[in-house]
Order: structure tokens, then C-alpha cells, then sequence
């Protein structure tokens, strides 16, 4: 839990200093205290009432335009994000992944591409380079599942639900003649649907079936939650 608090108590910090605000000591107490108080009252785990006392604060308009804004919005996710970065893809944004990164690769890639780094690590957070937003950096509490980190993510940076990337790379879905693709499509595939997507850069090829209806549900969701 300390390694949690910390976490918070650097994007409060990080909040207020936007703000402009003097005695950050005392503004990133007082909102602690404030969670503490809540989980007390309210009888919910103390990262939950961490998690909304950050939210309800980030919402109010003066702080939401000093929010995190990430200019390419492009992501780098860590290596324990790899759902997240498939799911952002989906949802119309291009999120570099690499299973097993290390956190120097990490920094070094995400600073190259001019990416936002979304990490689940508070100990990669204490970076010197993260600390001062040298390279954008936005920390998500563990144990979250991806449709709520995907939620988190979206309200964060005010992201709206744009048109698919590919899932497994990021680059552009182009619409592709069926007759042209008849071998790589199943049989019974073929039959039932009419519209096919090709990967611009890895040449995947995909298609509306089960598994897009779900994430499509799952985004339709994030579109009645937007503002
Ligand atoms: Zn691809």
C-alpha cells in the first residue's frame, strides 16, 4: 500500500504544481488525509478512495485543462500493459508494446517516439525523468482490469473513441476487396460478412466477427461515458 500512496502522492503533487498552487507539502497532505477520511466513512479500500479523491480533484475545469495533454497522443505502455496497448489500439490510438521491456528501453523508446509511457510501476514513477515530465508519464493503479484501465485512460487524457488500428501493431485499417482476399478468409467467414480490413503495415487481415462485437460493445460503453 505505501508503494500506492507514493504513487498518489506524486500525481496530487504533480496536479497542484500545474495549478500553480504554494505549500505543495501541505495540499498533497490534506488531500491524503481527505482519501483516508473517505475510506474511513465510506468503508472502501483506501486505494479506491485514493483513486476517486485524484479524480474528483483532476475534474474540476481549473484543473482539467492542466491535465495530462499528450500532444502526438501516441502511448508506451510497460511491459505488464500489453491488454491496455491492444484495447487503446482498437479504440483508434497508436500504443507501442514490447513484452519484457527493460525500464531504461522503455524510457529511451518512449522519448523517441514522443510517447505518453502508461505504467502500473510506482517504482519507475520515482524517475527522475518521469518525476519532472521530461517524458509524459501517467500511472495506473494495480490490479485494475483493461476495460477499467482502458476507462481511466480515457478520461484522463479526454480521448474520444476514433477508428480502429490494428490490434497487434497500430498501423491503418484499410477496407479490402473480398473476392481478393478469398483464400485468407475462412469459408464460413466468407459467407456471412462482406467487409474485410487489411493492415496497412503488417498486413493482417481482420474482419467484424465475435471477438470485434465485444470490444466494440466495450467501447460503445466508453462513448456513453464521455462528456
Ligand atoms: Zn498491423
Amino acid at each position: 500500500m505505501s508503494r500506492i500512496l507514493k504513487a498518489y502522492e506524486t500525481q496530487f503533487r504533480w496536479l497542484l504544481q500545474q495549478a500553480r498552487a504554494r505549500r505543495l507539502d501541505q495540499g498533497v497532505q490534506w488531500l491524503v488525509a481527505k482519501a483516508r477520511k473517505r475510506a474511513e466513512t465510506q468503508a472502501v479500500p483506501l486505494a479506491n478512495a485514493l483513486s476517486r479523491t485524484y479524480e474528483e480533484l483532476a475534474a474540476k475545469p481549473f484543473f482539467n485543462s492542466v491535465r495530462s495533454a499528450p500532444a502526438a497522443l501516441r502511448f508506451f505502455c510497460d511491459a505488464g500493459l500489453g491488454g491496455l496497448a491492444r484495447w487503446l489500439r482498437a479504440a483508434g490510438y497508436e500504443s507501442e508494446w514490447e513484452p519484457g521491456i527493460a525500464d531504461e528501453d522503455l524510457l529511451h523508446r518512449a522519448k523517441q517516439v514522443s510517447a505518453t509511457i502508461l505504467t502500473t510501476d510506482s517504482m519507475l514513477m520515482e524517475r527522475r525523468v518521469l518525476r519532472d515530465r521530461i517524458i509524459p508519464s501517467f500511472w495506473l493503479p494495480p490490479a485494475l482490469k483493461i476495460q477499467e484501465q482502458l476507462a481511466l485512460v480515457f478520461r484522463e487524457f479526454g480521448l474520444k473513441v476514433r477508428e480502429p488500428r490494428c490490434m497487434s501493431c497500430g498501423g491503418n485499417l484499410l477496407r479490402a476487396d473480398k473476392e481478393e482476399l478469398r483464400e485468407r478468409i475462412p469459408p464460413r467467414t466468407y459467407r456471412w460478412l462482406d467487409e474485410f480490413f487489411v493492415c496497412s503495415r503488417c498486413g493482417k487481415l481482420f474482419w467484424h466477427g465475435t471477438h470485434w462485437r465485444r470490444i466494440a460493445g466495450e467501447l460503445a460503453e466508453l462513448r456513453n461515458v464521455e462528456t
